[in-house]
């Protein structure tokens, strides 16, 4: 299992996995410092013309991972108190997901958030319309499961680092509206090794081939020219924890990109 370093997009310091979230929680605090200090409140508000009332915002910091057979992949992010569980769903989507438009859910302390318009009432499914700072919806150490499509499905395990509670100046206008996601860190791209030569950097898999030999699915240029199943079925190696699956090819399908 490869678990790769990231880097902190603060002070753009390489991470470990194991030392990200305690890392990211002392740079939000010294940026956030630094920045009242200069009069300006990273990263929600924005300064307006008229005056303000001063108010509060509560950000979660979150880490977000999963793992394939090959790699641990992660992610932190700082989430306003305005955002919905369907906010983050489409960012997981366009970030590491989206193939060919399945269903998901969060699942959260025993309640399942479906992305479907009609969630299942027979099972108490709920819609992901549903902010995460609602009466204290999110706290602190909570840890949400995530799935995407049911059948061949890519797990996500979140959890909340912290909630950090800002008191927004005066005059500044929250930009919080926006519902506005922010990523902190991501983890670089795991240094996968092709399983048939293994000396060459992998470049493709073979999404048919991964269920049975896991190893061999995974291909350097060269090796994918002798590879049984035939190359347009081979797809790029991409950052995420859906590279191989189903027709994901870390490119927005078609569909998306002509809405
Ligand atoms: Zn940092
Ligand atoms: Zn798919
Ligand atoms: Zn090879
Ligand atoms: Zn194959």
């Amino acid at each position: 299992m490869i678990i790769p370093r990231g880097q902190c997009v603060i002070c753009k310091e390489q991470l470990s996995f194991s030392l990200a979230s305690r890392h990211i929680e002392l740079c939000l605090d010294s940026f956030s410092a630094a920045c009242l200090n200069k009069g300006e409140s990273f990263p929600y508000a924005k300064t307006a013309k008229g005056k303000g009332i001063s108010r509060h915002l509560d950000q979660f910091h979150v880490s977000v991972w999963a793992e394939n057979s090959v790699a641990r992949y992660w992610l932190h992010l700082l989430l306003s108190e305005d955002s919905t569980l369907r906010d983050l769903d489409k960012f997981f989507r366009s970030t590491w997901l989206e193939c060919c438009g399945h269903l998901s859910k969060f699942e959260i302390r025993g309640v399942n958030y479906s992305s479907s318009s009609f969630p299942d009432r027979e099972f108490d499914d709920r819609s992901m319309n549903v902010k995460l700072g609602d009466s204290l919806f999110l706290k602190a150490g909570d840890q949400l499961k995530y799935e995407y499509d049911f059948g061949t499905t890519t797990k996500l395990e979140i959890k909340v680092i912290s909630i950090r509670r800002r008191r927004m100046m005066a005059g500044s206008e929250l930009e919080s509206r926006s519902r506005q996601l922010i990523l902190l860190a991501r983890n670089d791209p795991p240094d996968i090794v092709c399983g048939k030569c293994s000396s060459m950097k992998a470049e493709l898999v073979c999404p048919l081939c991964i269920w049975e030999e896991n190893k061999g699915s995974w291909l350097c240029r060269n090796c994918s020219k002798s590879h049984k199943c035939r190359v347009r079925y081979l797809r790029p190696i991409v950052n995420s924890p859906r590279v191989g699956l189903c027709g994901y090819t870390g490119e927005a399908p078609l569909y998306l990109s002509s809405l």
